[in-house]
């Protein structure tokens, strides 16, 4: 019998005619490109208009639509509509830039379509070999363990779950922290990131059981405050459990004493995780790297390839110290994932052992190019040339009279503001962002709103921190005027 003949008829998502599919590849690679060569000419953010909203309002697709009609809409209503994080004038949040190295790398990692759950391939021994770089990045010992995840607010929240695990046992996977989770505690400072607070939340520990303990002048944690609060906490009979220092503030970049907080967690016993998002990577740095010291005492660290790393989005990791503690609290046997000695069913511990998602991408391959194709030298100054353009619009705010600076200048974060009230300062930076020069984002220290330029794209210049503050001091006058 004629085998072919059986066959059922095609259908399949590959393309009838490659040739057409790859001159339409190698045209969105050249756009993108040239997308990325020329951000700089390109306003940082520009509003969307209601038509673009009104295209990604439609009915379900039931008729294919041509790949070139598809790809035109995307150029005329995605690309131009982004929030602008690769232009050299964004300044907000805690953003990365990307590179065209990583782009090409998820390009790559796309076409892999490689499943980083488990199984023997060559994949996931790139993954492991970032857990090695990480590993040695922080001086963490043999028998550490690493795991991408989305980003930080996932890496913490692993995190806590590990250290909930180390307390309570492992039997807490199966009772549940109810009776025993109740009487734990654990710390971090008023600086850190709402996502600590979320971890405690989903973990089902509840929020209360982090205390929060106050900041001082320079924003860090106050060792006294914290000290107090675990012995205050240990005679009300409670059981502290886990401090969360954090290595870079969103707010303001401070660094908490990682070294004191290393010497009071070993004291007291308590795990000592840090958030160190994008500050963990100030190691790469020779001048940076004294600022973080104590980081490889730390049992857990929680930080993002994709904000000073500029791994494009997204690419968080975990790294913890005992590898064994952070595989009991997420391994899981089923008759469907059973392992094998050899074959593709092999290559244990498998990812998936260390968090919470089974199938995961290829997260590592976009890290792995970035690290190998720029090295850890260059990624340094990179670093340490934002934190020298943060220190340059420190001097640019304190020769201006009409601006002052809201809070000492620790990394690569400026808190600053024009001289007036929250509301004019509000407006400035919604100014800055219509006009497209600049955009920064705010935030409120000490109950005063703040203008914050936070530099972490590797495309920012002198330039661009000047463009900002000629924009700030005109749009602060054109506002006043009016409102005389
Ligand atoms: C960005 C950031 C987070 C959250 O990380 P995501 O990658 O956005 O989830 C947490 N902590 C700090 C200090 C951050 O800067």
């Amino acid at each position: 019998m004629n085998a072919k003949k059986r066959e059922l008829p095609g259908i399949t998502l590959d393309p009838e005619d490659w040739s057409e599919l790859r001159a339409l590849g190698h045209l969105m690679l050249d756009d993108m490109i040239d997308y990325i060569e020329h951000v700089r000419e390109r306003p940082v953010w520009r509003p969307i208009p209601q038509e673009a909203r009104d295209r990604f309002r439609a009915e379900l697709p039931r008729e294919a639509t041509e790949l070139g009609a598809a790809y035109d809409e995307f150029s005329r209503f995605v690309a131009p509509y982004t929030s602008g994080n690769i232009h050299p004038g964004f300044m907000g949040w805690v953003h990365g830039g990307g590179t065209a190295v990583g782009m090409l790398a998820e390009m790559l990692a796309a076409g892999l379509d490689a499943n980083l759950g488990g199984r023997d391939q060559m994949p996931i021994e790139v993954e492991r070999q970032i857990v090695e770089w990480a590993r040695s990045m922080f001086g963490f010992p043999a028998g550490a363990s690493g795991v991408f995840v989305t980003g930080t607010s996932a890496a913490n929240l692993l995190a806590v779950l590990i250290a909930r695990t180390g307390a309570l046992g492992r039997e807490v996977r199966q009772t549940g922290v109810s009776a025993k989770g109740g009487v734990l505690r654990a710390y971090t400072s008023t600086g850190a990131h709402v996502c600590i607070s979320q971890a405690f939340e989903i973990s089902g520990l509840g929020s209360d059981v982090l205390r929060r303990v106050p900041a001082d002048a320079s924003y860090r944690m106050d060792l006294p405050a914290l000290r107090r609060a675990i012995a205050e906490d240990r005679a009300a009979g409670l059981s502290p459990f886990l401090v969360v220092g954090t290595a870079g503030t969103v707010d303001t970049g401070a660094i908490d004493d990682l070294g004191a907080l290393a010497d009071l967690c070993a004291k007291e016993q308590l795990h000592f995780h840090i958030d160190g998002a994008f500050g963990a990577l100030a190691v790469w740095s020779p001048e940076l790297a004294p600022l973080v010291k104590g980081i490889e005492r730390a049992d857990s660290i929680a930080f993002d390839f994709h904000k000073w790393a500029q791994v494009p989005y997204d690419a968080g990791f975990l790294l913890a110290r005992n590898g064994e503690l952070h595989r009991a609290t997420f391994a899981s046997s089923a008759a469907y994932l059973r392992r094998e000695a050899r074959g593709l069913a092999g290559g244990s511990p498998w990812p998936s052992e260390f968090g919470l998602d089974l199938s995961r991408g290829f997260r590592a391959l976009k890290t792995w190019f970035t690290l190998k194709t720029f090295g850890t030298d260059r990624m340094g100054a990179v670093i340490a040339r934002t934190c020298s353009l943060a220190k340059y619009l420190e001097r640019r705010v304190l020769a201006e009279p009409q601006l002052e600076l809201l809070a000492p200048v620790a990394l690569n974060i400026v808190c600053f503001r024009h001289r007036g009230n929250d509301a004019l300062n509000a407006q400035i930076v919604v100014d800055l962002h219509e006009s497209g020069i600049a955009a920064p984002s705010t935030t409120s220290l000490g109950g005063r709103l703040a203008i914050r330029a936070a530099f972490v794209n590797h495309r920012t210049q002198t330039c661009d921190v000047d463009a900002l503050v000629d924009a700030v001091i005109r749009f602060g006058k054109e506002r006043s005027a009016r409102d005389q």
